[in-house]
């Protein structure tokens, strides 16, 4: 078998740096830490990127991809809007605000640009079969780039997520599987299905493929630094489920500066969790560096995972850059869904609801700089989550069509 991961060369272990072939393997054999792509890049120039296709592959020199990626059946995801949110800013009394606005993605959520990466490395090892554990828009993504790449797909949820998301996720064909149980509870079965000779051939993206997929989120960092002429944004707003989306924006600002693409300018990282499941902003908050799990209950079902992976690497960026995590509730999180739509035009799922319920609340309690640029992400669309906005699922209101009857409502 030969591989072809572009300029990715090995994996390598995030905690104490022993380095692997590349394989389908996820942790370090030595300290159990998580592995990563590691690179031997070449000279990559602006140019370059700019004449690249409008999707992700632009990045490809970035990536752990063949460099012919963009010819081979896929879902083109990224290269979506950074939306200049005027409206949004002067109402949060921020002076320059920008929406990065994913939810235009193929399945409707950031998780097609992770899910691009890891079917890659799934036709790399041979595997037939893409799998995962979701919290609900990683199997539509799953599903749906499986049906086009001509894999098969048998994912796993947690049973009574949004009906929305269910859908979305059978359309495509496969196997959705529904678990009794929290989405940690999937997550570890689906570590017990990789042990066993039923699961052992599988791809299961955000597991064995982890180091792989993971990398699909360096390209919202280069996207925002691209579309903001080649420079950094001063602050950003991140939501966080496992936070490896977090851990690598941040992973793909250092490479940008690193390469020269950028000039090497500070920028402060803020994470954002719902408070129905916020271990990792009760870890900032409490000065602790090792994250409790806890049991979620939150409508920001995407976000929903108790015993996030990346949360201790998520608490160093945040402290690192000068940033912090902040959480916001549930009604927080729907008043903000409704401020996002009603100033930008933009419908965000509960996942935006919570980036933007979290950013207004780090301006009013002083935590970020009304005056530094800013980038706030919506990952997800409004459609998948309507339940969050049901009590508006009616017209304003009902009259007979007659100008008298319209006269007296207005
Ligand atoms: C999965 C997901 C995220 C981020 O997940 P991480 O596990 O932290 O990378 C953010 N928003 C939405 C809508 C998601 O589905
Ligand atoms: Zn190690």
């Amino acid at each position: 078998m030969s591989l072809d991961f572009g300029p990715a060369t090995a994996l390598s272990c995030r905690e104490c740096g022993a380095r692997y072939p590349l394989g389908p393997n996820f942790a370090c054999v030595e300290c159990f830490g998580p592995l990563e792509a590691a690179y031997d890049f070449g000279d990559v120039k602006r140019s370059d990127i700019e004449s690249g296709p409008a999707s992700i592959w632009r990045y490809r020199s970035l990536l752990p991809v063949p460099a012919d990626v963009a010819s081979k059946p896929n879902m083109n995801p990224g290269w979506t809007p950074l939306v200049k949110a005027g409206n949004l800013g002067r109402a949060l009394g921020l002076k320059s605000l920008y929406v990065k606005d994913d939810s235009g993605n193929p399945t409707h959520s950031f998780k097609d640009r992770v899910v691009a990466i890891a079917v890659e490395a799934a036709r790399n090892f041979g595997f037939h079969t893409l799998s995962c554990s979701s919290t609900g828009n990683l199997a539509g993504a799953v599903t749906a780039a499986a049906a086009r790449a001509g894999l098969d797909a048998c994912v796993f949820i947690p049973a009574g997520l949004e009906q929305a998301k269910i859908a979305m996720a059978r359309v495509f064909g496969g196997r959705l599987i529904g678990i009794e149980g929290t989405y940690d509870e999937v997550n570890r079965f689906c570590s017990e299905l990789i042990g066993d000779p039923m699961g052992d051939k599988w791809g299961f993206v955000n597991v064995n493929l982890r180091p792989y997929y993971a990398e699909g989120s360096k390209t919202l960092a280069y996207e925002i630094a691209e579309q903001l002429g080649w420079r950094l944004p001063e602050q950003i707003v991140i939501p966080i489920a496992s936070g490896s989306q977090l851990t690598k924006i941040d992973k793909g600002f250092k490479e940008l500066i690193r390469l020269g693409l950028v000039d090497d300018a500070p920028y402060k990282v803020f994470g954002a969790q719902a408070l129905g499941c916020s271990p990792v902003s009760a870890a900032y908050k409490a000065g602790h560096d090792v994250v409790q799990p806890v049991k979620p209950d939150t409508i920001a079902k995407s976000l929903a995972i108790g015993n996030p992976a990346d949360g201790p690497y998520v608490l160093d960026i945040a402290r690192r850059t000068g940033g912090a995590v902040e959480d916001v509730t549930d009604a927080e999180i729907v008043a903000a869904i409704k401020l996002l739509a009603s100033t930008e035009g933009i419908f965000a799922e509960t996942a935006g609801g919570v980036t933007v319920g979290v950013l207004k609340k780090l301006v009013e309690t002083g935590q970020l700089d009304p005056e530094a640029e800013t980038v706030v992400l919506n990952t997800g669309d409004g459609l998948k989550t309507l339940d969050a906005v049901a009590a508006d699922a009616q017209p304003t209101a009902v009259i007979r069509p007659s100008l008298d009857a319209f006269r007296a409502t207005v």
